[in-house]
């Protein structure tokens, strides 16, 4: 296991801009507060989403485009370094009008109808993404 201690920091609650990406936004919105290390929430509805699924085979994103209005329902995720900028990985469940849910990893493409962000810093050591070989992902280096 690698694990390591951190304390709760500021806390920030907003609105992310319509027509904006959610991704990006959601991680403009922790660099405009200079924070670093994090848990974020968002609830709100989107006009369109790109969801992604990790082939461990191809040791990449399959992403899947969904091109209608849906709610989120829930997105969670956390904020930490990489590449020496923050990034966000966030996972979303997005429902549409028929009440069916859709689910995944949020990627670049989800464009916000109107969306309200929670975002709970964390203070302790460096948290840091950087290559992982065994799953070639972005894991944090502990
Ligand atoms: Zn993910």
């Amino acid at each position: 296991m690698q694990i390591k201690e951190f304390s709760k920091g500021r806390i920030f609650m907003g609105r992310l801009p319509k027509g904006k990406d959610l991704l990006s936004s959601i991680e403009e919105a922790a660099r405009n507060q200079n924070v670093i290390t994090g848990r974020v929430e968002v609830i709100g509805a989107v006009e369109k989403a790109v969801i992604g699924f990790y082939d461990k085979k191809e040791r990449s994103y399959k992403s899947i485009s969904l091109d209608k209005p849906l709610e989120i329902i829930q997105a969670v995720g956390n904020l930490s370094i990489k590449d020496n900028d923050v990034k966000a990985h966030v996972h979303v469940s997005l429902g549409d009008s028929e009440g069916y849910t859709y689910s995944g990893h949020l990627m670049e493409g989800t464009v916000i109808f109107a969306s309200e962000i929670y975002i709970q810093e964390v203070v302790g050591p460096k948290l840091e993404r950087t290559f992982d070989e065994p799953t070639g992902l972005p894991l944090w280096e502990i």
